[in-house]
């Protein structure tokens, strides 16, 4: 199915293809997407976390078409039964290769191996092969289309936490970074054989963290509570709240808190700016110690809850 959009959209929302495949390590497998409407792919200054939209195949194999979409493409889409309208799930430009025509963009995919069970966009990534086609929906050059988080204005020192769905989005801030940069990434992946090779800062120093078979946040939790200083508290207790759609950002609250500054108490953080990504739980703990404990100004973070353990992403 060929889908065109007569650029009705501020974005790009169409079918691309796979023109490579190459299993990085046991966990994360690497696309490039290809496609001439990629011609038409850009943002305003360095790519850092940008997210983008990805549409995998329904059961049978087929893509819905955008043909024609307009602002009410979202509607539209939920309108076409579950069972036919594809999956779509959020993933980040891990770089982008190529220009013009021959732009490609590159994304990583975790398979999610140490869960039991997978959705979609794993099970898609763990059979991806060069000519299968999916959609994407990302941004157009010269239009405004937001998606990127990472923002430390003009700290002077960076906390990046992820797990292994924010490692490609950690691995592009780092290749984005200005080389006076200076700080600390903390990158726990499933599994020894998962830590790759990553370009970034002298300054910032790069932490990988295996969990070989240990609880997810196990290991970056008192890694990072050790490298601010503070009392080592352990990850969450099964049965604590957490809000699997957590997005807590200097401009955004899912919990509905006020989007304004609150003052650092007690504790030497300033110019310090911490983002920190990955499973919800994760990134609920860390919260908790940055924030309630230390007191760490909101505008000095981003807690960004990218998927939620044994919850199927919305779409
Ligand atoms: C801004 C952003 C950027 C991201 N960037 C990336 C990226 O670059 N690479 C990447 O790999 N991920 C990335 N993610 C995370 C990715 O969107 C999620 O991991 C997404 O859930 C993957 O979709 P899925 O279809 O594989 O799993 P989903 O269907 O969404 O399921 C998520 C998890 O829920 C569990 N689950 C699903 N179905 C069942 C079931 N029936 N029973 C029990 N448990 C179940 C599994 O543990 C599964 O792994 C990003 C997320 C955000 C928000």
């Amino acid at each position: 199915m060929t889908v065109t959009t007569d650029h009705a959209l501020p974005m790009i929302l169409d079918e691309v293809e796979v023109t490579s495949v190459e299993l990085l390590s046991p966990s994360f497998v690497r696309v490039e997407l290809g496609g001439a409407v990629l011609a038409d792919f850009g943002v305003d200054g360095p790519l850092y976390d940008q997210r983008i939209k990805l549409v995998f195949p329904n059961d049978a194999g087929n893509l819905p078409s955008f043909e024609g979409a307009d602002d009410s493409w979202w509607n539209t889409w939920l309108e076409i039964p579950a069972s036919e309208r594809g999956h779509m799930r959020t993933y980040t430009v891990r770089d982008v290769r190529g220009t013009g025509v021959d732009t490609r963009l590159v994304v990583d995919l975790v398979l999610h191996l140490d869960d039991g069970a997978t959705g979609p966009g794993a099970e898609w990534a763990a059979r991806a092969a060069v000519g299968d086609r999916l959609i994407t929906m990302a941004p157009r050059r010269g239009r405004e289309f937001g998606g990127i988080e990472f923002a430390p204005g003009t700290a002077t020192s960076l906390l990046l936490v992820a797990d292994e769905t924010a490692v490609p989005a950690v691995c592009s801030i780092l290749e984005d970074l200005p080389p006076d940069a200076v700080g600390a990434a903390f990158l726990e992946v499933p599994v020894r054989g998962d830590v790759l090779d990553v370009r970034g800062p002298e300054g910032v120093e790069v932490f990988w963290l295996p969990r070989d078979g240990q609880p997810l946040g196990a290991r970056v939790h008192p890694a990072v509570l050790a490298h601010l200083g503070t009392p080592v508290g352990g990850p969450l207790d099964e049965g604590d709240d957490v809000d699997p759609d957590l997005w807590e950002t200097p401009t955004y609250s899912s919990s509905g808190e006020p989007v304004e500054n609150t003052t650092v108490v007690g504790h030497d953080l300033d110019g310090l700016y911490a983002w920190i990504a990955g499973e919800s739980g994760m990134v609920t703990a860390l919260r908790r110690h940055l924030v309630r404990e230390l007191g760490m100004d909101r505008r000095q973070v981003a807690f960004m809850g990218y998927w939620r353990r044994g919850v199927a992403m919305r779409s």
